[in-house]
């Protein structure tokens, strides 16, 4: 079975339905959420509406957690904290339950799925490293560990291989950001993993940035929030 992994979404509805088509021209029918649904952008109910009815399995991130008022408002920066609020504002009722029932991480066969790391995945640690990842590999008990959160892609071998994904050996992959990419592809970006071969592919779709950034400059959002959008950082 094949399975598109996707994270860090942020309210951005343009790179979302670009990547469910994307998922539907592959022929892919599963989908997994590692979090981070909301924040940064202007379109949480209609981002949340499709993951709820796309994803079978989904994870909390620190921007759902923020706010849902479980992670604290100061561990955000200016940026990240506006949108918190305005999406508060914004949000549905029902959709605020949804986030809040949320798990931390979830295992299903061979793979662990979480928004940051898998060592204390409450603290939000930021997996930038080859060596702080490799502390991570004792916290997780299945082959693989699917995460966002840094918004870059990346596949962490347990051996120290970076981007060498085998079916055999133990990987934390990082499957990049739907909505915010950050490693100066503005492309939404989401992983693909075949559980039959033991295949792994990120994958790069190209989506009409101009209507999330107008959106967000309309919603009264940070204007920086709308400008990273087309350098992808
Ligand atoms: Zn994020």
């Amino acid at each position: 079975m094949r399975i598109a992994i996707l994270s860090d979404i942020h309210s951005n509805l343009a790179a979302l339905e670009a990547v469910i088509r994307k998922m539907d021209d592959l022929g892919i029918s599963t989908a997994w959420c590692l979090g981070d649904i909301v924040g940064y952008g202007p379109f949480p109910n209609e981002c949340l509406e499709i993951v709820r009815t796309r994803c079978s399995l989904v994870v909390t991130g620190n921007h759902d957690s923020g706010v849902v008022g479980v992670t604290p408002v100061d561990d955000f920066n200016e940026f990240g904290l506006r949108a918190i609020y305005w999406t508060r504002g914004a949000i549905t009722a029902e959709h605020l339950e949804y986030l809040r029932g949320l798990p931390l991480s979830e295992t299903y066969e061979s793979s662990t799925l979480v928004h940051a790391s898998p060592f204390e995945p409450s603290k939000w640690h930021y997996l930038h490293s080859v060596r702080g990842t490799a502390k991570n590999f004792h916290a997780f008990a299945t082959r693989l560990c699917f995460i966002g959160h840094t918004h870059v892609p990346v596949v962490n071998g347990e051996d120290g291989t970076v981007n060498r994904f085998t079916a055999k050996g133990r990987y934390i992959i990082n499957v990049g950001s739907v909505g915010q990419p950050r490693d100066g592809n503005p492309a939404a970006a989401f992983g693909v993993y075949d559980s039959d071969s033991g295949h792994y592919e990120s994958v790069r779709v190209p989506y009409a940035i101009e209507k999330t950034a107008e959106a967000i400059v309309r919603a009264g959002l940070p204007e920086h929030l709308a400008r990273r959008l087309y350098q992808g950082t």
